[in-house]
């Protein structure tokens, strides 16, 4: 989940990371308004979920309210790298004596978090990462013993910083990491970095939260499904609120696969065997017998589902498992046919317990999709 800038920098002084004085529009009144509070000239800034807003026109400055009211009136509404700008965030111009990049993201080979900095900030930081190299400092930080003190100042030194500079780089690192670690950030970054006279703002602000850590932000998952709305069916944000992945379409077959591969593949054999999709839901690993349940019923209680296929390759998803849920399902909705190919785990268990309830089982996709395609051509 992508944060706007003004949602980041939020949680960014909420951690005790100093970012400019500003606020929030929606309007170009609004805009100006919050303008005149600030005095003085300020920055006009798109909120959008992509970067490099500077080069594409997202950043405006202005040094009237009437100024403001002009540039929010231009920006709102129009789009930038496809995406509709909707919010503005109005902020105190600030007096930049360096830019700086300093971010903290997750470095997947070494499995932990890495700490990159550079006195390139307020560009481009790929371009700098992949053409100089040498002008970005990385710091892996060993999970168990975190980053200390002296890391944060090391990285401080080597960005050219002593004293009394070097001890405020290194605390706001120290938080930036706190909050990297707490928010469970797939990335953070700060592009730039600025110092000012007396220390350093953070004049720009990202934060991207792991969705699969949400369960953990309650409040950054109500946003998230917010979002949704307008852009998903209820019943694909009623299957969001249940930590589903379902997705509709216009068919009459329910699919449940576990994995996206798998269930790709599944809805490509429905059409290969000439069937339609009513939607599809993806298991993920290790599903148990409840949560098979729940997304069986779920599947089910869609009235378009006239017939449900669920293929389950089981790996960590146990076949046993996957059986008594798909059981327990039926007994609260009967009457739709439910064929399954069950294989892998515990796949012999899971069969016979299939079998015991009268519920039709394949070893192979394509045995199993020629049948639920044929039952479709019954009905
Ligand atoms: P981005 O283009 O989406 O990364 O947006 P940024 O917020 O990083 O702004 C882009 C650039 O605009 C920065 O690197 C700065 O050079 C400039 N900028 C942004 N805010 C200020 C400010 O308050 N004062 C000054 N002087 N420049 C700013
Ligand atoms: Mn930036």
């Amino acid at each position: 989940m992508k944060l706007l800038e003004y949602e980041a920098k939020e949680v960014f002084r909420n951690y005790g990371i100093p970012t400019p004085e500003g606020s929030m529009a929606t309007s170009p009144e609004e805009a100006s308004s919050i303008a005149k509070v600030l005095g003085g000239s300020v920055v006009v800034k798109a909120q959008l979920p992509v970067g490099g807003r500077g080069k594409s026109g997202g950043i405006r400055f202005a040094d009237t309210a009437s100024q403001v009211f002009d540039e929010a009136k231009g920006l709102l509404g129009i789009k930038i790298k496809d995406v509709e700008i909707k919010k503005l965030l109005i902020e105190e111009k600030v007096e930049i004596l360096e830019e700086l990049y300093l971010g903290v993201t997750i470095d997947r080979m070494h499995k932990c978090y890495v700490i990159l900095a550079s006195n390139e900030g307020g560009v481009d930081i790929e371009e700098v990462a992949s053409k100089t190299p040498d002008k970005m400092i990385r710091l892996m930080v060993d999970p168990i013993i975190g980053l200390r003190s002296y890391h944060a100042n090391f990285v401080a030194k080597k960005l050219g910083y002593s004293r009394k500079r070097m001890q405020q780089l290194g605390d706001l690192l120290l938080k930036l990491y706190k909050l990297a670690v707490e928010m469970d950030a797939e990335l953070t970054e700060i592009n730039p970095l600025v110092e000012v006279k007396d220390g350093f703002l953070a004049v720009d602000a990202r934060l991207n939260v792991d969705n699969n850590a949400l369960f953990r932000h309650s409040r950054l998952r109500e946003k998230l499904i917010e979002s949704y709305l307008g852009e998903l069916s209820d019943r694909e944000i009623e299957a969001r609120k249940r930590g589903l992945i379902y997705v509709e379409l216009d068919g009459n077959i329910g699919i449940i696969g576990n994995g996206a591969g798998l269930t790709m593949a599944t809805l490509d054999t429905i059409m290969l065997y000439g069937g339609r999709a009513a939607n599809f839901l993806d298991l993920g690993g290790g599903a148990t017998a409840d949560r098979i349940r729940d997304a069986v019923e779920f599947v089910l209680s869609d009235a378009r589902t006239k017939v449900l296929f669920v293929n389950v390759l089981g790996g960590i998803t146990r076949g046993d498992e996957t059986a008594r849920g798909i059981v327990e399902a039926c007994k609260v909705h009967d009457g739709k046919p439910i064929v399954v190919r069950l294989m892998g785990t515990k796949q012999e268990e899971g069969q016979r317990i299939l079998r015991e309830s009268g519920i039709q089982t394949f070893e192979t996709m394509e045995q199993a999709a020629e049948v639920v395609v044929g039952l479709m051509g019954e009905g």
